[in-house]
């Protein structure tokens, strides 16, 4: 046998060759062209080895493998991009040989005579799911951490290396179509009752469970290659696909608006698929891989969904130079709604927290939040009884400064409030090491501003998190103007130990996340100000792929603090930053109505006592005389809010406040989840491109208003034919990709 570099192959005395992926250089196993054609050779030659009688193929890594490699999906868009320019109709045929090679190299070793077995030992995704079933054996190991998936829908493709027909060969359709359509994890357990996998073993079983099956004489072939295999269910033509088929169009349109071509190939592979002989079916899905692989939707999703988060979150935008910072303890300060939650995120990733408030039994009851949360946790089996209390015993209330002597960040999160601000920052600052670097957590307040108050502003810097804090995968890096590289390389460091997503921003009022989700806001009040009934508002921002309508998501946030901020602005800025129809719907919800959002039970919504599910106010249509809704154009207003938002991001880049696209894109879909079936806010303008972009603007300028013309940098992009991504190329001078 040959040697290989990211496989051993070792035969044993019953000729059962055990395979063991271990990429060297990777922390995970990812299929690359080198892995692929190791595969290749491998296969060869245990089939031609006549010692071998079969093959138990498992990983050296703790986990089993997390699917392609970006460079590998980077590569062949970059492939077809060249392609294309050169012959479309040749980059097509291209894309589709290229589509294939998996889906023939795994049907290759489901035909090649011998049994294979794959042995999980540790989370299968993907790609390597999709080889896992095509083996004739599958035991997985059991374990809270092992999960499997077919994520790929979450990054716009699907699963095209023969899982849309495998899946629905092994699971019934509707569990498969499920299972596919939203890219959900299973555990060993849910997998083995869809009829997944055959056996979950204890991890030290896993090997030796593989090779008994092929000692017990395992038939290297798969159900469907049997004669008279049926598929569960029966197939297409039964009363329960009858119920299934004609009704999954429409709940899949319910759930996606139609914005995801990927999820809709899938219901059309399995449909498909499942009619024909099981080699046509794998052609089908190849043919409709090699659309959705062409579409915008699936290369900007790729791009921002899977490459650039990546990349963000493996420090891109850190300074080079800098030390890696190991954290040895974090203060922070004001444990209220955030703070006790910061501590939270702290905490569970194995870093002792001070929290400071301005009693101890104000610190005690931030730290309940922990122990709420573990509690939580622990019910759902997520935490042992151990390792919850070990998280908490990382966690020390206080209302003491001087417990932050010692502390390698200090993040501040007390009252919105300047003058509060000022003296907790005085207060820290005579007590930490000359190397402490100090984070607020302001969402409002300019950090250049704040850091006037600090004797070190190089070491002075702004960590905004989003809440629910333990939720949210985002937190934006502010620099303040001042702001030093070592602040940055442990700011970094921090979010990258706490396993979320940077974004660096410069210094601006609202940031980058927040002065985007105003737009949205903003634009629902314009709506309601026409006359656009409040129903027709919150579906548009649905159908344009926005998660939470506005209405709803200034419920959530607090119409009073809205009123706040406007307020704040019109002092800070003059009348003319807030429109005055904006400020008078407000202050009458606030004012005279007393509708503050979700936090007293009425805003834009009325929230009964449970189970009652939250309603539109009523109230709302007597604000406004109302339109009929058969005037008002939904796709407009789809419009209106996506083009806003991008706007307000490409403001934001042309200020100098963003300074690469990949930030843009991953904290407008983390953030707040702006559409995305987009890529995010600057791919939502590349996709349709720049001049198009443009002219939409100004037609929306047109009827609706200022805010929607289009910035110089947009009309200067238009006519030099320029993305975002050519113009501010992440990957020019100075900028690292993965
Ligand atoms: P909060 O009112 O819930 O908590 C503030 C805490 O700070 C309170 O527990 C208070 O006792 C404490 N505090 C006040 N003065 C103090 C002092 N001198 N020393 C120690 N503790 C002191 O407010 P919050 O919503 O957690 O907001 C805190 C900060 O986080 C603000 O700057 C806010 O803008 C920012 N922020 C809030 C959100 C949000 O969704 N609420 C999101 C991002 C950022």
């Amino acid at each position: 046998m040959s040697t290989y570099r990211n496989f051993t192959v070792e035969t044993d005395a019953d000729g059962i060759a055990l395979v063991t992926w271990d990429m060297p250089d990777k922390s995970m196993n990812v299929f690359t062209v080198e892995v692929m054609d190791e595969l290749e050779t491998i296969l060869r030659e245990t089939v031609a080895d006549a010692a071998v009688k079969g093959i138990v193929f498992t990983s050296g890594k703790s986990s089993f493998s997390g699917g392609a490699d970006l460079t590998m999906i980077r590569g062949m868009f970059s492939m077809l991009a060249e392609e294309k320019a050169r012959d479309p109709a040749a980059a097509a045929q291209k894309l589709f040989d290229v589509a294939g090679r998996m889906t023939g190299l795994f049907r290759r070793i489901e035909t090649c005579g011998k049994p294979w077995v794959s042995a999980i030992n540790g989370t299968c995704m993907g790609g390597a799911f999709e080889l896992s079933l095509a083996c004739h054996g599958r035991v997985v190991a059991s374990g809270k951490s092992v999960k499997l998936a077919l994520p790929e829908v979450k990054v716009g493709i699907f699963p095209g290396a023969g899982g849309t027909q495998r899946v629905p060969r092994l699971a019934n359709a509707q569990d498969a179509l499920q299972m596919m359509t939203t890219g959900q994890s299973l555990t060993p357990q849910r997998a083995k009752a869809m009829g997944l996998i055959h056996q979950v073993v204890e991890p030290d079983q896993l090997i030796e469970t593989a090779r008994q099956m092929i000692r017990d004489g395992l038939k290297p072939v798969a159900p469907w290659d049997e004669k008279g295999f049926k598929a569960p269910g029966g197939g297409v033509w039964t009363p329960a696909a009858a119920q299934l088929f004609p009704a999954a169009p429409a709940i899949l349109r319910r759930e996606t608006s139609g914005n995801y071509p990927a999820a809709l190939a899938i219901l059309k592979c399995v449909y498909e698929g499942l009619q024909l002989p099981f080699d046509t079916a794998l052609k089908v899905e190849q043919r409709y891989f090699t659309q959705v692989l062409q579409t915008t939707e699936a290369f900007s999703m790729i791009r921002s969904l899977f490459i650039s988060m990546q990349e963000l979150g493996k420090g891109a935008r850190r300074p080079q130079g800098v030390e890696k910072t190991e954290l040895k303890k974090v203060g922070v300060v004001g444990a209220g709604f955030m703070g006790a939650s910061i501590a939270y995120v702290t905490a569970a990733a194995g870093i002792p927290v001070v929290l400071i408030d301005q009693t101890q039994e104000a610190a005690d009851k931030g730290k309940a939040v922990s122990e709420k949360l573990v509690a939580e946790s622990a019910t759902k089996g997520r935490l042992t009884k151990e390792e919850g209390a070990a998280l908490l015993a990382l966690i020390t209330p206080t209302p003491d400064y001087s417990a932050l002597s010692d502390a390698d960040l200090v993040i501040e999160a007390v009252f919105e409030d300047r003058a509060v601000k000022k003296a907790v920052i005085e207060q820290i600052e005579a007590v930490i090491a000359p190397t402490t670097i100090f984070a607020s957590n302001t969402s409002t307040l300019p950090i250049s501003g704040l850091a006037e108050n600090s004797k070190r502003p190089e070491q002075f810097i702004g960590v905004h998190f989003f809440s629910p804090v333990e939720k949210m995968m985002l937190t934006e890096v502010i620099l303040g103007k001042q702001t030093g590289d070592r602040a940055l390389a442990v700011a970094l460091d921090f979010v990258a130990r706490i396993r979320k997503t940077p974004i660096v921003v410069n210094d601006t009022r609202g940031f980058f996340v927040n002065r985007c989700v105003f737009r949205y806001i903003n634009e629902a009040y314009d709506m309601l100000a026409e006359g656009v009934p409040a129903a027709m508002v919150e579906n548009a921002a649905r159908m344009s792929g926005m998660p939470v309508g506005p209405l709803s998501l200034n419920d959530e946030v607090a119409v009073d603090l809205s009123q706040k901020i406007m307020k704040a602005s019109i002092a800070d800025l003059g009348a003319s930053s807030v429109k005055p129809g904006h400020m008078a719907l407000i202050d009458k919800l606030v004012n005279d109505l007393d509708r503050r959002g979700r936090k007293n039970g009425k805003g834009f919504y009325d929230y009964p006592p449970k189970p009652a599910r939250k309603s539109l106010w009523p109230g709302l249509k007597d604000l406004y005389p109302q339109k009929n809704p058969a005037d008002v154009d939904i796709g407009v207003l789809k419009q209106r809010f996506l083009v806003t938002i991008a706007l307000e991001a490409a403001r934001t880049v042309e200020e100098g406040i963003v300074t690469d696209p990949r930030e843009a894109d991953v904290g407008s879909i983390l953030g707040f989840g702006f559409a995305p079936y987009t890529g995010g806010t600057l791919s939502y303008i590349d996709g349709m491109g720049v001049k198009t972009f443009v002219a939409l603007s100004e037609k929306l300028a047109a009827a609706y208003g200022d805010h929607f013309a289009p910035t110089p940098l947009l009309m200067d992009m238009a006519a030099k034919g320029e993305t975002f991504y050519s113009r501010f190329d992440p990957y020019g001078e100075g900028r690292k990709a993965a």
